[in-house]
């Protein structure tokens, strides 16, 4: 079972993609994982690929794609996968369909002013990293080592409009590709968590072949 997860920053795609995987016994793949490990491991292609970052530079979708071919081919992928930040346009989305066939794609649809709030109350801890929002939070310490809470500086109403409308611009082409090949389930995503698990869920299985 190939499964790709879409949803714009702030909609819990990674979240999703973890509970999915445990439930599944797939494999949880994110891109940005695998980049991250492949450059603190030092191999070849991770060096390539710091040699982008260390510049703010775009990691190249080539050097991409072969990370993930490596990563597939570890026996944990045997029962499938699910991609968690690939593909991100249409054009990724033709070079991975040469090489891997995917299942489904579900994409967590929420709008835009809900992600807007969900982004600008989060709180990051400045002590031990954990995120929270504001909606949950009785004080202004962390609730689990007392650390100071701030916020990121993306998480800002502009950037995040901006990250929004690059998100849209890119992701639209793909979505209807996906759509095109039979493929695409929109799942609501303005939900509680086990809500929207479950609607992933029921995405999944109705493309469950196997
Ligand atoms: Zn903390």
């Amino acid at each position: 079972m190939n499964v790709v997860l879409l949803g714009a920053p702030g909609s819990g795609k990674g979240t999703q993609a973890a509970l999915v995987c445990k439930n599944l016994h797939l494999a949880h793949i994110s891109t940005g994982d695998l980049l991250r490990q492949a450059v603190k491991q030092g191999t070849e292609l991770g060096l390539q690929a710091k040699e982008y970052m260390n510049k703010g530079a775009f990691v190249p979708m080539e050097l991409v794609l072969k990370l993930l071919e490596e990563r597939l081919k570890q026996p944990d992928c045997k029962k499938g996968f699910v991609l968690d930040g690939f593909p991100r346009n249409k054009e990724q989305l033709e070079a991975i369909s040469k090489k891997i066939k995917t299942d489904v794609a579900v994409l967590i649809q929420i709008e835009d002013s809900a992600l807007e709030a969900r982004l600008t109350g989060r709180r990051v801890c400045t002590s031990c990293g954990e995120t929270y929002h504001i909606s949950h939070l009785v004080t202004e310490r962390c609730p689990k080592c007392g650390g100071a809470l701030m916020i990121r500086s993306d998480d800002n109403v502009q950037t995040i409009r901006n990250r929004l409308q690059v998100f849209h611009k890119e992701t639209q082409p793909m979505i209807e590709e996906y759509k095109t090949m039979g493929i695409l389930e929109v799942v609501e995503g303005d939900a509680d968590m086990l809500t929207v698990y479950q609607g992933i869920m029921e995405a999944i299985k109705k493309h469950d072949n196997h």
